[in-house]
């Protein structure tokens, strides 16, 4: 039997409509507006149609946008500075700087000058923290969709075997920190994992997290698991004409969906809710900020 598939897509509308509700909420009981700014440096056109949807559904949700786009040469004193402006601006509650940024910039200085508070990606090191130790805090937007997605489709999480594939620090490992919170048993695969295919033939859950197009064949999922591909990679479509490329994932979806109960496809899956996740945080920082209690539904 094929896969019931999640369609991310249409999460993400749910999610953002609830979003705009708690929006609404903190403007008329505590006239704050939540305010995302999101920094990008360069011209890459890939990132700025990113960029540009991000602040488009910021706005529709009712936050403010704010929207810095820099030159490649900005230098990293001029970029601190921003950070550190918007770090103190009263209207700003989440930061996020669109990586990779250009490689004379430090990227480890840039998160760390992020005012935590304001961290709405989880790059630095305290909101890492805060995660691993149970505290209340934003958490990476990827994973915190995939997260929401898992538990509507299951509801409890509880003691399910769940093999996350990649073990970045911005996607597997907080995914990994999640799914322990939310009592899996967790096993983290990488480069180095010996019989890939077999220790994701345990899990009832996995999570691919990897940039492999379609790494994860169909029979390395058990019957009846739960696949949440967050691959994003280009490859050619010679079949849409010459020099045509489309998106897959790192699951081999077409195969995968004849095992699997539930997957998510590419595009149309974990995509559209990371970008819902970021404006949930925004909101969940906003609260934190005015020493309000974050909407439990808009976190982990
Ligand atoms: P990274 O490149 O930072 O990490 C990739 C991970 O995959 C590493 O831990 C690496 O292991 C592991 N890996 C590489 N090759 C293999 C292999 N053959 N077998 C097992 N593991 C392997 O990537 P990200 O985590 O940033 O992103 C992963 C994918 O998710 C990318 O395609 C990215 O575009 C996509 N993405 C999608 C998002 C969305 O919103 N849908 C958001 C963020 C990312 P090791 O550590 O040993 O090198």
């Amino acid at each position: 039997m094929s896969a019931q598939i999640i369609d991310g897509k249409e999460f993400a509308a749910k999610l953002r409509a609830n979003i705009a509700i708690h929006v609404e909420r903190l403007k008329k009981e505590h006239d704050i507006t939540a305010g995302l700014a999101v920094i990008i440096i360069g011209h890459d056109p890939a990132s700025q149609v990113y960029v540009r949807n991000k602040a488009k559904q910021t706005l529709e949700v009712g936050m403010n946008s704010f929207k810095y786009e820099l030159a490649d040469d900005v230098s990293e004193a001029e970029l601190l500075k921003l950070i550190d402006e918007l770090n103190n601006r009263d209207e700003v509650h989440g930061i996020l700087v669109q990586m990779p940024v250009p490689k004379h910039i430090d990227a480890t200085k840039i998160i760390n000058a992020l005012n935590p508070a304001k961290d709405v990606d989880m790059f630095h090191p305290l909101n890492a923290g805060k995660l691993m130790t149970g505290q209340i805090g934003p958490v990476s937007c990827t994973p915190l969709g995939c997260l929401m997605m898992l538990r509507d489709v299951h509801g409890s999480l509880e003691g399910k075997n769940a093999v996350v594939i990649g073990r970045s620090n911005l996607v597997g490992k907080p995914m990994a920190q999640l799914l322990l919170r939310d009592n899996c048993t967790v096993t983290m695969a990488h480069s180095r994992t010996k019989d890939l295919p077999n220790v994701v033939r345990q899990a009832d859950i996995v999570v691919a997290a990897v940039g492999r197009a379609k790494m994860v064949k169909g029979d390395w999922i058990k019957k009846g698991a739960s696949v949440i591909d967050v691959g994003i990679n280009r490859i050619d479509a010679p079949e849409r004409g010459q020099g045509k490329t489309r998106l897959v994932g790192d699951v081999d979806f077409e195969s995968a969906k004849e095992n699997a109960a539930f997957i998510t496809p590419v595009p149309g899956g974990v995509g559209p809710m990371t970008i819902a996740c970021l404006l949930a945080n925004t909101v969940t920082t906003a609260c934190l900020i005015n020493g309000l209690k974050p909407p439990k539904d808009l976190t982990a």
